[in-house]
């Protein structure tokens, strides 16, 4: 494949005729912070129980344990994000254990909304178990951080192989475990 994956994923989310479309959801932004080795294998649609494993390790909640105001779900393109009723794009985890991949992945909603649909919004993480909750923006910093992310997480998704395993704290409860390590 050719051409810097930053513009390839722009003008596949803004419909432009590109001869190979790159597409990243934020679930990928969020994969490639927690663990490049599974990103790869999600990218394969390696089969696992993934709503098990995502609610031990705490990366997924039930959206309407956020419960304080009203949402709105919405897709564009290739990501789908809620919305408060102010306007905010909210992420909601259950623990504030992974926290950067989390913002990466808000970051990224608010970058793609700038750059595909001319909209600026603000951000809020929020982990409503433990009543915390924090403003996300975009600043220069996370635009080149999301960008950097676009090209790393395109390296691994065309790699032939998966990225080495690396022991994290959280492997125990990862759906790919016996992957990695049996
Ligand atoms: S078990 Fe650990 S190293 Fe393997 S994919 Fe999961 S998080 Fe990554």
């Amino acid at each position: 494949m050719s051409g810097d994956p930053v513009s390839r994923l722009l003008a596949t989310a803004r419909g432009d005729a590109v001869e190979e479309p790159f597409r990243v959801t934020g679930v990928m932004m969020q994969y490639y912070y927690v663990c490049e080795r599974e990103l790869w294998f999600e990218s394969r649609n390696v089969e696992i129980d993934r709503e098990n494993a995502s609610v031990a390790r705490g990366t997924r909640v039930d959206e309407s344990s956020y419960g304080e105001r009203s949402q709105e779900n919405l897709r564009v393109g290739m990501i789908s994000l809620d919305l408060l009723d102010d306007g905010r794009v909210v992420e909601v985890k259950p623990s504030s254990a992974l926290t950067e991949p989390a913002r990466m992945q808000l970051s990224y909603y608010l970058w793609y909304l700038d750059r595909v649909m001319g909209v600026q919004r603000d951000g809020v993480l929020a982990h409503p178990t433990e009543r915390r909750r924090e403003d996300v923006q975009l600043n220069e910093e996370r635009r080149e951080k999301v960008k950097s992310a676009i090209r790393g997480i395109h390296g691994v998704v065309t790699g032939d192989s998966p990225p080495e395993a690396v022991e994290k704290s959280y492997c125990e409860s990862c759906a790919y475990h016996d992957f990695c390590w049996v």
